[in-house]
């Protein structure tokens, strides 16, 4: 069967970029990828092949011996070690996904590093670490310490990965130096030794207290400073705090994430805090002094005489730093006109003369219920 064009399995043209090839790529391959394809093998041909163009012409070297020879130049199928067995295994599907899906599927397959060529050089996975903190801790900030797993080298095995007594061997496929030679059309291409991963290094007897790994998880112990102004959602990151890389590659990052427990008084939005005042219908009527809780002591503003429910205050920089230019937000405080209860029947007598005292003096009291009255006339008319 005939094989396409690299170019038009990708659906670009000749002269695409890098970008162009790695966007046409990435469409596909979220399309016809095997796991969002489970048994639909037309699929999996698809993505194979959509797989293949890529690696093909995502390689300059390989792009510039496809471009002159056509398919005969690169053809990878006439490797020097019958065929190439990159099935969807693990090791195969992170060595393709790597580099351009770390940021869809998150730490799980790991970003391939930058230099070393193509040897097997994973970056860390990234740690993520859930922290609930109250509305006056993200407000005023904090230093706190947090337990993360760490690695450090098994002890059993000095590193080594191989059981005591015992010792990993020079690998046979590559003798030791990590990298085969396959030869590919008129190219003879380096690649990373299917067999030992590129570590040059095959162990016989695992040490089973790492499974060969080499190192051992365990916990240490990091100090976070928690910027005052930091709201929910947000995260910090703390550098080369995360899993650490394979075959020496560089270390994960830990994220800290934040989330702000609810407050009982305020609600936060921004920078600026909100929280209701209750105030007997006496006060909002007289007018007066009104002392209102902040997150660093009492503060109060002036009721106006003849207040209405829902009337907002604004109390300048009483609400909450920003956490990156330290300017206070405000804190708004909406009036809550509270209806009196369990009225004894003195008082009961005194608000009923007072209410008659009210109507004799006409609308001129009842600002709102004079609106109302309008509204509803209007309405009928
Ligand atoms: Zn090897
Ligand atoms: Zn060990």
């Amino acid at each position: 069967m005939a094989k396409r064009d690299y170019y038009e399995v990708l659906g670009v043209a000749k002269n695409a970029s890098d970008e162009d090839l790695k966007k046409a790529y990435r469409k596909l391959a979220m399309k016809y990828h095997p796991d969002r394809n489970p048994g639909d093998a037309a699929a999996e041909e698809k993505f194979k092949e959509a797989k293949e163009a890529y690696e093909m012409l995502s390689d300059a070297e390989k792009r510039g011996a496809y471009d002159r020879f056509g398919h005969a130049g690169v053809d990878p199928n006439s490797g020097g070690f019958g065929g190439n067995g990159q099935g969807f295994g693990a090791g195969g599907f992170a060595d393709a996904f790597g580099d351009i899906f770390g940021d869809i599927f998150g730490g799980a397959a790991g970003g391939r590093s930058g230099g070393g060529g193509r040897s097997n050089v994973y970056r860390g996975s990234d740690l993520r670490y859930a922290m609930e903190i109250t509305l006056e801790q993200a407000a005023q900030g904090f230093t706190t310490e947090i337990k993360v797993p760490s690695w450090e080298s098994c002890s059993p095995c000095e590193g080594t990965g191989a059981k005591p007594g015992t010792q990993a061997e020079t690998c046979k496929t590559c003798g030791g130096q990590g990298q085969v030679r396959m030869q590919q059309g008129f190219f003879s291409i380096q690649q990373t030794c299917p067999t030992c991963h590129g570590t040059g290094k095959t162990i016989p007897n695992p040490c089973g207290t790492c499974d060969g790994v080499g190192r051992v998880r365990r916990q240490k112990t990091l100090e976070v400073k928690i910027p005052a102004g930091i709201d929910d959602g947000m995260r910090i990151r703390s550098t080369g705090n995360g899993e650490p890389g394979l075959n020496g590659g560089p270390p994960g990052d830990l994220y800290v994430e934040v989330s702000v427990k609810p407050h009982r008084v305020f609600q936060r939005e921004g920078d600026d805090l909100h929280c209701e005042v209750p105030v007997s219908f006496a006060r909002a009527a007289l007018g007066g002094s009104v002392d209102v809780p902040t997150l660093n002591g009492k503060a109060s503003f002036e009721l106006p005489e003849g207040t209405q429910t829902g009337k907002t205050f604004r109390l300048k920089g009483k609400g909450i730093k920003n956490v990156r230019t330290s300017i206070a937000g405000d804190l708004y405080c909406h009036v809550m006109l509270e209806t009196p209860v369990k009225l004894s029947d003195k008082q009961k007598k005194l608000l009923a003369e007072f209410d008659a005292s009210l109507e004799e003096g006409g609308e001129r009291h009842s600002p709102q219920s004079k609106t109302w009255t309008d509204k509803v006339r209007d309405f009928f008319n």
